[in-house]
């Protein structure tokens, strides 16, 4: 083949400028183009040998990155080009696609900022001159393609005798922390970190036991033995690993290799994941994947250790919005497949119906898990310590013992985020989802109902859940409402008040009331109520007597017949209000009127208890003063409200009265 000078075949002559510019962003990414054409370039030789169809030795098929003074070089022992080949791949299909895609995305320019591969022309976003050398398994002549960034090539016949092919860039000035060693591992390990062909980049210094030196060392018992020596070695430095867990079948996995295969991804976190699900479906789409569910405190931060989301292999996005639905980016782990659209902007990304589907398989999967485990005994001993068993009875299965419950602290939040934004996962979540009483009990919702029915359903035939949300600041509501024979919920994740809520739209005649939301006799209003002790005309003239020592901008004063060994007053907090108001701070948006309300509590007074009475029997103006104070003092104390000024001179007061 004699020298050839041509053009290529694009349309634009200056398209080398208009690719930099267009994906500035993302220049690093030709690194992932070249090194996966060198991959499968290698893949392809396997499968040609494999079928007999190439002849010979394959030999070493490790890929290698190389840095030298002002060229970056990727080069494999793939199955190489024939000039034919280059002509066709290169100067032709090669380029007109990726002109075509410009052309065709001119309009939405500011989209593609996107994730998409331009191929082999990546290389001119960092380089103002490549070459390719390439030699053929087939018996051809090795070429020698070069091009400066215009539209001009040249090509000619080589020296080559290795097969396979070696692409070299001359990095641009502007772009010379392309051949920094740091920069090129940092990219290589983001990028190829689970390519399929070991890629080697240098070397790297280990210590190893020598084969030929050994030395005296101390045997633990007062001895010397003899040992090999360690000694450094220089070996080269592979920076992927060819095989990782999410391509193995789950059947040749045990529990450790999932949680090596979990620090492996996430080298900087020390936290172990809690189970996982490894995803493994080739109709009617392709996908292999590992999603780990971490613990999900009180927190929600789906920042750290996101799910990593690869396509063959290659490293893609760590960004999966609109891939997966929201809920599950809490999860961690990889997702792989050849069956997402990657080169293309995000927002088709999301309408596309293949990524459809993937996420609502994900979602059924993630279910299908929660939902087993609701069924699976717990491993015994793991069982959480407050968790107890609803009928002692070991034998028998049930819910309150099963692997879910067990995790059910560190996935609750996770649930119930699921079950709030996703429709179809909260219809399956309804089954699995559990209530955790303040015991430490955990009941399916059915058979939550079904317990608390007979004595927690008001005159209304509407069945009330109490709940709690501070075990210590609510004791004193929790200890009067279980007095009372009620159960009362542990809730306390800052999902709470709009999970209720969609509960108590998701289930008939329901009603969720914090403890605290009202004096344990209004709670669940039933159809007996406590006569009143006090006659009319003397709450009328008690009111504005205490109405009158109180903030009223805070409380709002309210006269109730309690039994009369009950406290004399207390504090409530209308459950609607401070739902809402809870809500608008978690949501934001529309609801920012409820977030601004001040804070507002009723101050419940007992007519029927005898200390209420005597304020009213008092005729000493001060005295009744300071009655009324203190009274109003302990209802706060009770409930955390007392603090500074006004409870050094509660204490002063106290003090004075005990003299
Ligand atoms: P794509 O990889 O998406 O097909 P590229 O522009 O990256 O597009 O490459 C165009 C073609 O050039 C490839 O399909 C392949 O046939 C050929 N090619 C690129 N790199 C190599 C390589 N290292 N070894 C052999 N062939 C290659």
């Amino acid at each position: 083949m004699s020298k050839t000078n041509g053009n290529l075949n694009v349309q634009t002559e200056n398209i080398f400028p208009v690719i930099k510019k267009f994906l500035y962003s993302d220049h690093e990414i030709f690194l992932r183009e070249l090194v996966s054409n060198a991959i499968d370039a290698t893949q392809k030789l396997r499968a040609l040998s494999s079928r007999g169809e190439m002849q010979g030795e394959l030999g070493d098929l490790t890929v290698e990155v190389k840095l030298d003074k002002k060229t970056l070089t990727v080069s494999d022992h793939g199955i190489g080009m024939t000039a034919e080949e280059v002509e066709k791949y290169i100067n032709q299909i090669a380029f007109s696609g990726a002109s075509d895609f410009l052309d065709k995305y001119k309009d939405v320019q500011e989209n593609l900022i996107g994730h998409f591969g331009l191929g082999f022309y990546s290389a001119f976003m960092v380089a103002d001159k490549v070459e390719i050398k390439t030699k053929s398994y087939q018996d051809a002549p090795a070429v020698h393609w070069t091009c400066d960034g215009s539209p001009a090539f040249t090509m000619e016949e080589c020296k080559k005798k290795e097969r396979g092919t070696e692409i070299i860039l001359h990095i641009a000035d502007d772009c010379k922390e392309f051949l920094e060693d740091q920069k090129i591992l940092q990219l290589l390990r983001k990028y190829c970190r689970f390519m399929p062909v070991p890629i080697r980049f240098g070397d790297e210094t280990v210590w190893v036991d020598s084969e030929t030196e050994t030395e005296e060392v101390d045997d633990g018992k007062g001895g010397k033995t003899t040992k090999p020596k360690r000694v450094e070695k220089k070996q080269p430095r592979i920076i992927n690993n060819t095989d990782p867990a999410w391509k193995k079948s789950p059947s040749s996995l045990t529990d450790e290799d999932y949680r090596k295969f979990y620090h492996e991804l996430y080298p900087m976190n020390f936290e172990e994941p809690l189970f996982q699900i490894h995803l493994n479906v080739d109709y009617p789409f392709n996908l292999t994947g590992i999603l780990y569910f971490p613990k999900v405190r009180k927190t929600i931060d789906p920042n750290r250790n996101k799910i990593q989301l690869y396509c063959n292999q290659v490293f893609v996005t760590d960004s999966v919005e609109g891939v997966v639905p929201d809920y599950l980016m809490l999860l961690h782990g990889v997702l792989d497949s050849p069956d997402i659209p990657l080169n293309v902007s995000r927002s088709y990304l999301q309408s596309d119906s293949n990524v459809k589907k993937i996420s609502s398989h994900i979602s059924k999967k993630v279910a299908d898990k929660l939902e087993e485990m609701s069924k699976a005994k717990a491993v015994s001993g793991q069982q959480s310590a407050d968790s107890k068993t609803e009928e002692e009875d070991n034998s028998q299965f049930s819910i309150l013992n099963s692997q879910l419950a067990e995790k059910w602290d560190d996935i609750k939040i996770f649930v119930e985020y699921g079950m709030l934004t996703d429709e179809k996962f909260c219809e399956r979540a309804m089954k699995f989802y559990l209530l955790k009483s303040t015991d430490g009990t955990f009941t399916s919702l059915d058979s939550y109902r079904e317990k608390i029915a007979p004595l927690q359903t008001d005159k209304d035939k509407v069945v009330c859940y109490l709940y709690a949300n501070d075990l210590d600041e609510q004791h004193a509501y929790i200890a009067k409402a279980k007095a009372k024979g009620y159960d009362v919920l542990l809730m306390d994740s800052v999902l709470t008040p709009h999970f209720v809520n969609l509960l108590e739209q998701k289930t008939e005649k329901t009603r969720f009331v914090r403890v605290d939301g009202d004096v344990v006799e209004k709670l669940i209003p039933h159809e007996d109520s406590i006569p009143e002790k006090m006659s009319k005309e003397d709450q009328e003239k008690l009111k504005p007597i205490i109405e009158g020592e109180v903030d009223k901008q805070r409380f709002t004063v309210m006269l109730e017949p309690l039994e009369s060994d009950d406290q004399p007053m207390l504090i409530t907090q209308s459950e609607f209000m401070r739902r809402y108001r809870e809500m608008a701070q978690t949501s934001g948006g529309g609801m920012s009127f409820y977030g601004e309300m001040p804070e507002s509590y009723n101050l419940v007074v007992n007519i029927n208890h005898p200390l209420v009475a005597s304020v009213l029997a008092e005729s000493d103006g001060d005295k009744q003063k300071q009655l009324v104070h203190q009274l109003t003092d302990l209802a706060l104390l009770s409930n955390g409200l007392l603090k500074g000024e006004s409870l050094t001179q509660f204490v002063q007061r106290s003090l004075e009265m005990i003299k």
